[in-house]
């Protein structure tokens, strides 16, 4: 069904760039509009269809129009006249735009953001900023975002949606149980709102008036600003709703793994709420109550035993599948440091597909997994040609991995270590259609909302393609270590939060020797954990711990992280940080493991991060002392 919220005229005005392209294809005039508008509420599945096999068939046509396009509107802009001379000409903007990070943007957009008009980096009028969990000088980035470029971005769940539905039947008699949750928005001083990209989808007409019709979760408990709240009632209405659940998700799985440790928690109370037909008084939310109150009308013993039984065991392996018997699959982004949770998820879904649907950004969506049913290491991504400019960065994953341990390794000429980042620092990028299988590359964004070039910060390998348009692989965060949630903490940070502890030990007599770390997601939430390795200035010894002081140095490195860090440590999203202090030996038993595996003793150097959980296990081997950080105080 086609349900037009506005006059057809009005959803030609988006994406004029595609216009000219798809007026000459097979679509029809409806497909066209929905496709230009990337709004897509409610559609036909084969129109869907269509729209995917025109996206992937004629990806470098797409593209080349995309670009064009953005140029026709903004080669006049203050910041891309400096390097235009106000041409829209895509051969002078792949000479002349420097590919750039968001340190490059900034400037621009912080003058935007305190009050000066949005043309002097994008001709059309910046709506609201997407804040990102990366983070700049410790504070999230600010992306902008258009009223068209958002409508643009509208079309990625409706594409996923009909992906999900060729590869699992029955998913419209059902509902979806979904957990979402929103954040509270940041006012810039230009008034202009700063919110996170999910927030902002889920307080949007397209949401409300599609996926949400579908979900569990009546949108005021998605909208409720205390996610403990929220995740109680939209737990407590997907379980009342048990049986009409025919799949369940979350944005990444970090979420879902939260909710069930939240399920463990709570159980009883929902059980109890559910036998009753009362909701617990510490709900205190208006809009929530108020949701609850139109689906838990009465007593429903029954339903209450029946959880019950199922929850009232040791172990939950299993308990997606029993608790929620009818659902086909579980749609929530697994890839890149998400991975971590896939073991611990598997064993709760009891043989539920674990499907990761898509790979975005605030910057922009890139694309789509239209093999839901690959297992979650194999998962690749085919973008999506009309939603960006898509440039790749070939990067030499070897050198590169090279160069950075020479550069901790004083042993070796750091000039050898320099060639091999300038071996990587010349290369030209490539266009979407022009990337070739097996090699890995930087993304590089231009987009309708005024990035230019810009480095997102995402290793991808190119995997295949379908049609003509390429399939990627997440490979990883550039620079990121550690990372539970949406914080990503790299090498760096880490360092200079050690280096902030190290200088309250020194005046305490103490030298921290060595240390690594590792994030535990064993139990959740998740933690990050560091090894130390201390000995006093003077002498050799082991000093003696004393707790206050360990404790003030979890304290000194977590204030040390970044806004998104702690922000998710004070919602309790990431557990405290733990050091582990370890005996006197035990590096060089970890050392000794490395070289057994063929790392040479030469260019050894001691992880900043360990993955490997048969290393960890030989750092664990040798704890003597464990310390948490006590209540946060940022
Ligand atoms: P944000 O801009 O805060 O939404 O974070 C976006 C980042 O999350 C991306 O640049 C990726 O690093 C990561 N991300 C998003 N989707 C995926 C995915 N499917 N697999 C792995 N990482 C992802």
């Amino acid at each position: 069904m086609l349900v037009f919220k506005k006059e057809p005229s009005e959803y030609v005005r988006y994406s004029t760039c595609i216009l000219g392209f798809f007026s000459s294809s097979f679509l029809s005039a409806h497909q066209r509009l929905f496709l230009m508008a990337g709004r897509m509420e409610t559609m036909e599945y084969e129109d869907g269809l269509k729209i995917l096999e025109e996206l992937t068939t004629n990806a470098h046509q797409i593209q080349e129009r995309v670009l064009e396009d953005i140029l026709k509107r903004n080669a006049g802009t203050e910041y891309l006249r400096g390097f235009l001379n106000g041409q829209a000409d895509k051969q002078l903007f792949k000479r002349n735009v420097p590919i750039v990070t968001y340190e490059d943007l900034k400037p621009y957009i912080d003058r935007i953001a305190n009050g000066e008009p949005s043309d002097i980096l994008l001709a059309d009028p910046i709506t609201q900023f997407f804040l990102s969990t990366g983070t700049s000088g410790g504070q999230p980035k600010l992306i902008p975002s258009t009223a068209e470029s958002f409508e643009q971005r509208m079309l990625e769940p409706t594409l996923e949606d009909l992906v999900m539905k060729k590869h699992f039947d029955g998913l419209d008699k059902g509902k979806t149980m979904c957990l979402f949750f929103v954040k509270p928005e940041i006012e810039t001083p230009s008034g202009l709102m700063a919110k996170f990209f999910t927030t902002s989808y889920f307080q949007s007409n397209s949401f409300k008036n599609g996926s949400a019709k579908i979900c569990t979760s009546p949108i005021d408990t998605i909208l409720c600003l205390d996610n403990k709240q929220s995740m109680y009632c939209q737990l407590l209405i997907g379980l009342l709703q048990r049986d009409d659940v025919v799949r369940i998700e979350s944005i990444f799985v970090s979420v879902f793994a939260r909710s069930i440790k939240f399920l463990i928690d709570y159980w009883k109370d929902l059980c109890s709420n559910i036998r009753t037909g009362c909701l617990s008084d510490w709900i205190t939310d208006p809009g929530c109550k108020n949701a609850v109150s139109l689906i838990l009308t009465g007593p429903d013993p029954e339903l209450a035993d029946s959880i019950e039984h199922i929850c009232d065991h040791k172990s939950w392996e299993g308990i997606i599948k029993k608790l929620w018997p009818n659902a086909k699959h579980i749609s929530s982004i697994i890839t890149g440091s998400m991975s971590q949770y896939i073991s611990l998820l598997e064993s709760y879904c009891g043989g539920i597909p674990l499907v990761s649907p898509l790979y975005a950004s605030s910057e922009a969506t890139f694309g789509i997994n239209l093999k839901p049913l690959s297992k979650p290491f194999d998962v690749s991504y085919t973008f999506l040609s009309n939603m960006a400019y898509f440039e790749f960065l070939p990067v030499n994953k070897a050198s590169r991995e090279k160069a950075q341990e020479l550069q901790f390794n004083n042993t070796v000429s750091e000039k050898a270590s320099i060639e091999m980042t300038k071996e990587n620092g010349n290369v030209e990028p490539v266009d979407l259609t022009n990337v070739k299988i097996g090699q890995c590359y930087e993304v590089v964004v231009t987009t309708m909302a005024g990035l230019y070039r810009y480095k997102v910060g995402d290793i991808l390998k190119a995997t295949g393609f379908y049609n003509n348009t390429p399939q990627f692989q997440f490979v990883e965060r550039q620079n990121v270590v550690l990372s539970i949630d949406l914080d990503k903490t790299s090498e760096a940070d880490l360092l200079k939060a050690i280096t902030n502890a190290k200088l309250f030990l020194d005046p305490l007599g103490f030298v921290l020797t060595l240390c690594s770390s590792y994030t535990d997601t064993s139990s959740t939430p998740g933690r990050y954990v560091l090894f130390w390795e201390l000995r006093m200035k003077e002498s050799n010894d082991f000093p003696k711990l004393d707790p206050r002081i360990m404790e003030q140095c979890c304290s000194i490195v977590e204030e040390s992280f970044d806004f998104t860090y702690k922000s998710l440590r004070k919602s309790n999203i990431i557990a405290p940080l733990q050091i582990r202090m370890v005996k006197h030996g035990t590096f060089d038993a970890l050392m000794d493991f490395y070289v057994s595996k063929g790392a040479s003793i030469n260019q050894y150097k001691t992880p900043s991060c360990i993955k490997s959980e048969e290393a960890i296990k030989i750092l664990n081997a040798g704890v003597i002392g464990k310390f948490f950080s006590p209540k946060t105080s940022f």
